[in-house]
């Protein structure tokens, strides 16, 4: 929406930057939809915020989406009462929106479906960095020690912990124990990291 929030104070400020709502979720896995796949997936009730404004009052021409032209069904959707998407100052297509690119280490553009290319690089211990909304996340196969002394070397960090990214609180569980309020917080929509005790085994699993 494009009204910013106001806080006790009495001070305008924008609004946090919010993981994709299940609604987009499904939508991003749903075949034939027409954001099938669309990385930069958003709507009313989550995407960037904060992070991609560059003043205040939020509004689309405020962020880094002022040069995205909408196309004409997004603008359909924005102009929408009863959609979900309407005054999503965030929202695109891939008709419309950024597109992803995957640049080798000579900045030249390699090909390929860039996310498929990706995977691919990360399975056979390639070191990659992936854009994010608040930055460069550096990223390897954690079960690659090879790949892990790396990393560590280049960021000059030989033993501080890495984080480790997992799909789910499921998945979260193989590697550590996660309690209730830690289960909340990894499915939070902030997706803060959330520090958890290993598994017993879980150096076993990674060795
Ligand atoms: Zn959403
Ligand atoms: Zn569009």
């Amino acid at each position: 929406m494009t009204l910013p929030l106001a806080n006790p104070g009495g001070c305008a400020r924008l609004p946090a930057d919010s993981a994709a709502c299940p609604a987009c979720l499904n939508e991003l896995f749903e075949p034939g939809n027409r954001r099938y796949g669309h990385a930069f997936i958003t709507c009313t009730d989550c995407g960037p915020r904060d992070s991609i404004s560059h003043r205040l009052p939020y509004d689309r021409a405020h962020t880094s989406m002022a040069r995205f032209a909408l196309c004409p069904a997004c603008q359909s959707d924005y102009t929408a009462p009863a959609n979900r998407r309407f005054h999503a100052e965030t929202l695109a297509c891939p008709a419309c929106g950024p597109q992803l690119q995957l640049l080798g280490s000579g900045a030249a553009t390699l090909a390929g479906e860039p996310i498929a290319e990706t995977v691919r690089l990360i399975q056979r211990g390639a070191i990659v960095a992936v854009k994010g909304l608040g930055g460069f996340h550096l990223l390897c196969d954690a079960r690659q020690p090879d790949a892990v002394a790396r990393l560590r070397a280049r960021k000059q960090r030989p033993t501080k912990p890495l984080a480790l990214l997992v799909p789910n609180v499921a998945s979260a569980r193989q590697w550590a124990q996660v309690n209730d309020a830690e289960a909340h917080w990894l499915d939070a929509r902030e997706t803060p990291i959330v520090l958890l005790d290993k598994q017993p085994h879980s150096d076993a699993m990674l060795a």
